[in-house]
């Protein structure tokens, strides 16, 4: 997906010292689409959750145009596509040609960079999807990029819940996905009533409702929210009237400041520079691939500002 990431997102301060219910903000794609995205990080009051870095929530909705974005370039981060309904269709300059399902992960690790398109498939069913970025720490960020793709993922049911880990670890369930830091993406969906959730203190987390409205250590959390929890934390009570859909994000404090602009992560305002110019200049370096969409979207203008990681 591709996202701009407006000037008060650059600017915000991570604010939560304690356990937060965060609401969501309607975003419009860049490219041509009609899809409202709910984004929750980053947020004003909360720029990551571990390596988590980026949370946008699309859907349930039936559009005739379905959703289109055209190639664009990553750098610096991985990139995870998780659906709870519809089908995408992803290509990239790996020369990956990808169709994902519901509880399937396609995990695409930019690395030094790499461009992809995305596009809906069927286009008058229900789209209902995630899209989430993950920093790559200052080590690994220059990594060569990589594309995976998994169909299997690590699964458990108990007490009506089934809880399916597509990246990092919980409890005894290990997703094989490439991961550079400690982390966990995971889903919960069945029915209604309570789940006590085993949480790692070292790790901060979220919860995003993706269902109906939950109740979390008593607070109540509605659809497309985040609640966010500060390491330290030993458990979460969820309970649900209704059905339970959410995802759980965690990860160790990242530790590291970033430099989030547009598609691109990085430390330094040169390195943005750089990195734009990469793509606009179109010279190679990220080699071109064939899609049904052909479009290429070019980087915008770099504000007239110093950016610096925060
Ligand atoms: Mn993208």
């Amino acid at each position: 997906m591709s996202i701009r990431i407006e000037k008060d997102e650059i600017d915000s301060q991570n604010e939560c010292v304690g356990f937060e219910v965060l609401k969501p903000r309607v975003v419009k794609l860049t490219t041509r689409t009609e899809v409202d995205v709910r984004r929750t990080l980053p947020h004003k009051q909360l720029r990551m959750i571990g390596a988590w870095c980026f949370v946008d929530h699309y859907g349930p909705t039936t559009q005739v145009t379905g959703m289109t974005i055209g190639a664009h370039p990553h750098v610096g981060l991985q990139t995870v596509t998780w659906l709870f309904d519809g089908r995408i269709m992803h290509n990239d300059s790996l020369g990956t040609h990808q169709e994902i399902n519901p509880a399937q992960l396609n995990l695409m690790t930019a690395g030094r960079g790499i461009a992809h398109s995305e596009q809906s498939l069927e286009a008058e069913s229900t789209m209902h999807g995630v899209q989430l970025w993950i920093a790559l720490p200052d080590e690994t960020r220059k990594t060569t990029p990589l594309f995976e793709h998994f169909s299997q993922l690590p699964t458990s049911s108990k007490d009506g819940i089934t809880t399916k880990v597509f990246v990092g670890q919980y409890q005894d369930l290990k997703s094989p996905a490439k991961i550079f830091s400690d982390l966990v993406g995971a889903e919960f969906k069945g029915k209604a009533g309570k789940v006590n959730l085993d949480l790692n203190s070292d790790f901060e987390y979220g919860v995003l409702n993706v269902g109906p409205e939950l109740e979390i250590n008593g607070h109540k959390v509605g659809f497309g929210e985040l609640a966010y929890t500060p390491v330290g934390q030993n458990t979460f009570e969820v309970n649900s009237q209704g059905d339970i859909h959410f995802l759980l994000l965690g990860g160790k404090p990242f530790g590291e400041k970033i430099l989030m602009w547009w598609n691109f992560i990085g430390r330094t305002h040169e390195e943005i520079v750089a990195a734009r110019e990469l793509w606009n200049f179109h010279n190679q370096s990220i080699p071109d691939f064939a899609d049904e969409i052909k479009q290429r979207i070019p980087a915008p203008e770099l504000p007239n500002l110093r950016l610096t990681a925060r």
